[in-house]
């Protein structure tokens, strides 16, 4: 792609909008009520999100907003620097120890966000003589780090240990293998073959690297994701990557490991070395998000029983189920056309639930991408799943896509 004029900038807008994969932003006005984050206004109108990733309803938790508050006033606002040159506090690093202790690992590691943390972290652990199998529907900042590092990259079935098998076969020369995947997939919410893939992994000499974002904080009764319903442990996966985005209510995110790992990314990886560290004060929030997402075990029973609430009135409503039992509960539409024609049948009835469309998803596979919070009534879940059969039984009959 070449340097567009402003008419081949319009042609492409124009040709965006006609496939009906234009995005567009919706401005969130204000929390109606503080410390709820599962109702926000728009457009003057008050929404049930039910299309976020804050599965624990911690993001306006008024403990987080208090410790946040508390560390603005010794710290100010930003880091000010990098971690290695002066911005790394003293929260910053309380929480890397916290983070190691929550994963069972020797040491983490502190990154400004997920995607960075992938596109780094990827990055330096393979290079041009290697190779990298990854997950079909591995997330975009995987795939990244893995075209960055130079690496050849095999993408695998997605879910199939047997396919991630021929992919790795196909290592001739390679001087090293990485196998990346996610653990609980963003689209999906289904899971990656964990224990297949450790086997594997362990079979043929290659790094498992597990993007459980997720996963971690949601999944398993102690809330330590993939890795926990799989019942392995920190060698079956030697480079566990997590964000504090979704279920920690934060922002940022982590890769867990063995001390000599961790010190061999801190020096190595150009996206933890070249920009600046998290505000003190989000480090701050998120401490205390870890010590309720580890205590808080109702928040993901809660979850638990809403999902299956969910699935139970869907079900019965006639509403098609994906295999999933996380909080990511998708409606698979097809084209995208019918994806946003739902959305905005759900957002007239007060509820926001975004279409995803390519290339977020494969083409053909536009969808609803429905999830739920600990934070969610019961209330909210039926009233969503009447709304979305209405509008559901429209398109199927209406035949409008
Ligand atoms: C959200 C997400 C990321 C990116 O994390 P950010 O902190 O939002 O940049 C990485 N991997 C997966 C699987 C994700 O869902």
């Amino acid at each position: 792609m070449g340097r567009p004029d402003r008419g081949q900038l319009a042609a492409r807008l124009t040709q965006l909008t006609a496939l009906h994969l234009r995005r567009r932003r919706e401005v969130i006005e204000a929390h109606p009520q503080p410390g709820d984050a599962t109702r926000v206004v728009v457009g003057g109108r008050v929404l049930r999100n039910f299309c976020g990733n804050d599965y624990l309803g911690l993001s306006a938790h008024p403990a987080l907003v208090d410790a946040a508050v508390a560390c603005l006033a010794r710290f100010g606002v930003g880091a000010g620097a990098s971690h290695l040159v002066t911005g790394h506090s003293h929260e910053h690093h309380a929480l890397e120890e916290e983070l190691a202790a929550f994963t069972g690992r020797e040491r983490a590691l502190l990154f400004s966000s997920g995607y960075l943390a992938n596109v780094g972290v990827i990055s330096a652990l393979a290079g041009r003589h290697d190779l990298i199998a990854a997950d079909r529907l591995c997330h975009a900042s995987l795939l990244d780090g893995a075209l960055l590092s130079g690496a050849r990259l095999r993408r695998y079935a997605h879910a199939s240990a047997d396919a991630a098998a021929l992919a790795l076969d196909e290592r001739g020369g390679e001087a090293a293998a990485l196998l990346v995947t996610d653990g609980v997939f963003s689209m999906d919410g289904d899971l990656a073959p964990a224990a297949q893939l450790a086997q594997l992994a362990a079979q043929r000499s290659v790094t498992l690297v597990l993007d459980d974002a997720h996963g971690l904080g949601v999944v398993g009764a102690r809330g330590r994701g993939t890795l926990e319903l799989a019942r392995l442990d920190a060698t079956a996966v030697p480079v566990l990557i997590g964000t504090l985005g979704k279920a920690f209510g934060t922002f940022g995110a982590f890769v867990a490991g063995e001390a000599d790992l961790i010190e061999h990314l801190l020096q190595q990886v150009r996206t933890y070395i070249y920009t600046t560290a998290l505000p003190p004060a989000i480090a701050a929030a998120t401490r205390t998000a870890l010590r309720l997402a580890d205590g808080d075990s109702w928040r993901r029973e809660r979850l638990q029983s809403l999902v299956r609430r969910w699935r139970a009135a869907a079900g019965s409503l006639g509403i098609p189920l994906a295999p999933s039992e996380t909080p990511i509960q998708p409606l698979i539409v097809g084209q995208a056309a019918r994806a946003l024609t739902l959305s905005r049948e759900l957002m007239a009835a007060g509820f926001w639930v975004a279409a995803i469309r390519p290339p977020t998803v494969p083409a053909g596979s536009a969808r609803l991408r429905i999830t739920f919070s600990a934070a969610h009534t019961e209330a909210d879940v039926d009233a969503l799943a009447e709304a979305l059969a209405r509008a559901w039984r429209a398109v199927e009959t209406g035949g409008d896509a």
